[in-house]
């Protein structure tokens, strides 16, 4: 296609380049595994594929680049997409990064199987990086190939825009396309690989710095480029900091302590385990990225984690995230110290700030879950924590508890509490004196502190349904629209990111969405557990 024809389909889009244009490539330009020393990244050209199709896509994120609806229906766009066609404005390339992977040091990763095609000015006139996941191999792709499949694929496409409508800071997904290709998975490690569909999904951000991005200059005595992404970083995505200098460094390190701390909040509020906390699996911009083995809290256990490769120690249950965000910050902390002149102190307060942040959202966010006023001190965390320890008393489905409760009267019965709130045990059968004893004597206090708040059924029912979702992506629905995709019906993966569209409203015929997980999903694979293999 001539330049002329691209521009006439795509002459709403805005491409502008930042990345490549100002940090330092790789002068090597081969596409092999290897070493990549002095370079924020690597060119690369995604692998050409069989038959590509769009499967999914996401009208806002469409809208929002500048995409027409009849251009992201075309043949082309799946082209795109899919990696089988260029924009001659793209100018695709993968990341250099490192990171601590399960507490180690793993020196580099990179991107493996991502290959960011361009830049784009959306709407807003904010830069938007578009970047393919599964568009084959890279320089950092080690030993693995470059692929993805579409139970993974569709789990990112679905995951990402379901957080962005809870309102959780997250990358987002433009396009989910089937290659055409299979790719070949042992699904469980256990010796039996194989053949998946491939496909590949458009991830969407404003940056996919995270803190292995600055890790890996550091680990290698490279200030010169260590420097230049840090600059780079500020200028354009925390201009408000102001011009390069050690104190801004702090700054921008303290930044990136609170925006971790609030995405903690989030998912800790929505019930979210990402899984794979590695530095390389956290963003500057505390966004969440990268998809993986993620899981949602059914019951309520802080201890669980959907990640079979994390089974042994789960680093990464639900309940540790906050630690293991605050310990990756402490690294990046170090990664940081030759651009504050070794000034530990200016980045202890950005620590400082972590827990401070953390601390104070937690209680916010408590206080609001439950529908209080305002968060009142010490009675109040104590009402918290034995709310967590009636909880964790028999299987609780955390998402319909917090909704459940919106809906009993404050005048109930506290004895009749558990009976109000039956559906959202897993195991009615659990609920012995003990527990109907705890619950009984936990709601008693709840109602006094409702009282004193002073708030309206209706009032506290309405703000509590703002802040607890109904509808989140618990997992046994993510594998059953995946399942219908495998056969080949995709109306599974569109009507399911439909209704999640709209978590905090009663979505009326849709009630199959808001229930909790059924007994069959219990031990099946994809939804109590999942590998890295995807
Ligand atoms: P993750 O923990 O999934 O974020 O991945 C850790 C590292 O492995 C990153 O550098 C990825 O790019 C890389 N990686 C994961 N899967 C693949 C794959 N199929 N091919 C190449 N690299 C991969
Ligand atoms: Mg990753």
């Amino acid at each position: 296609m001539s330049n002329q024809e691209w521009n006439d389909a795509w002459g709403t889009l805005r491409f502008d380049n930042r990345f490549t244009r100002e940090l330092p490539a790789d002068r090597d330009e081969s596409n092999s595994t290897r070493q990549v020393y002095q370079a924020c990244y690597s060119r690369v050209m995604p692998k050409q594929v069989a038959r590509p199709t769009l499967v999914a896509h996401s009208h806002e994120v469409a809208e929002q680049l500048g995409f027409v609806p009849d251009l992201v229906q075309s043949q082309q766009f799946a082209d795109v997409f899919a990696g089988n066609a260029l924009h001659p404005a793209m100018d695709p390339f993968a990341m250099c990064y490192g990171g601590h992977q399960f507490g180690n040091w793993a020196g580099q990763l990179g991107d493996g199987r991502a290959i960011n095609l361009c830049e784009i000015v959306d709407r807003n006139g904010q830069h938007q990086t578009l970047q393919l996941k599964g568009a084959g191999p890279t320089p950092y792709s080690r030993f693995a190939d470059g692929l993805a499949v579409l139970r993974s694929s569709v789990r990112e496409f679905l995951c990402s825009e379901a957080m962005y409508h809870l309102g959780v800071p997250t990358t987002r997904a433009l396009s989910l396309v089937l290659t055409g290709d299979s790719v070949t998975r042992d699904m469980f490690y256990d010796g039996n690989p194989k053949q998946e569909p491939g496909a590949i999904v458009c991830r969407v951000a404003p940056s996919f710095v995270r803190l292995g991005s600055f890790q890996i200059f550091a680990s290698r005595d490279d200030e010169s480029t260590l420097r230049q992404l840090a600059e780079f970083t500020i200028r354009n995505d925390f201009p408000h900091l102001g011009e390069p200098s050690p104190e801004v460094y702090a700054a921008f390190f303290a930044e990136v302590c609170q925006r971790t701390a609030e995405l903690m909040i989030h998912w800790m509020r929505v019930g979210f385990v990402h899984g794979v906390m590695n530095t390389d699996n956290l963003s500057v911009l505390g966004l969440t990225i990268d998809y993986g083995p993620y899981g949602w809290l059914e019951d309520y256990d802080p201890g669980w984690t959907p990640n079979t490769t994390d089974a042994q120690g789960r680093r990464y249950r639900y309940g540790s995230q906050p630690q293991v965000a605050q310990w990756n910050l402490a690294q990046f902390a170090g990664a940081l110290l030759p651009l504050v002149d070794h000034d530990i102190d200016s980045l202890q307060a950005g620590l400082q700030l972590y827990v401070d942040t953390f601390d104070d959202g937690w209680h916010t966010m408590m206080s609001a879950k439950l529908g209080l006023d305002k968060f009142r001190g010490d009675d109040d965390v104590q009402l918290f924590a034995d709310l967590f320890d009636v909880l964790q008393m028999v299987e609780t489905d955390m998402t319909l508890f917090y909704r459940r409760l919106a809906d009993v009267p404050c005048e109930t019965e506290p004895e009749s509490v558990c009976e109000r709130l039956a559906d959202v045990y897993y195991q009615p059968e659990q609920i012995d004196d003990s527990v109907q004893n705890a619950t009984t004597q936990w709601y008693q206090r709840y109602q006094q502190r409702v009282l004193q708040s002073g708030v309206s059924d209706a009032k506290r029912r309405e703000r509590m349904n703002r802040i607890n979702p109904l509808y989140v992506l618990r997992n046994y629905l993510a594998q059953l629209a995946i399942d219908r995709s495998d056969q080949g019906d995709h109306s599974g993966v569109t009507e399911l990111l439909d209704v999640l569209r709209q978590p905090y409203q009663e979505q009326p015929g849709r009630e199959k969405y808001a229930e909790k997980r059924p007994e069959w999903a219990r031990h099946r694979a994809g939804c109590s557990m999942l590998s890295c293999s995807s």
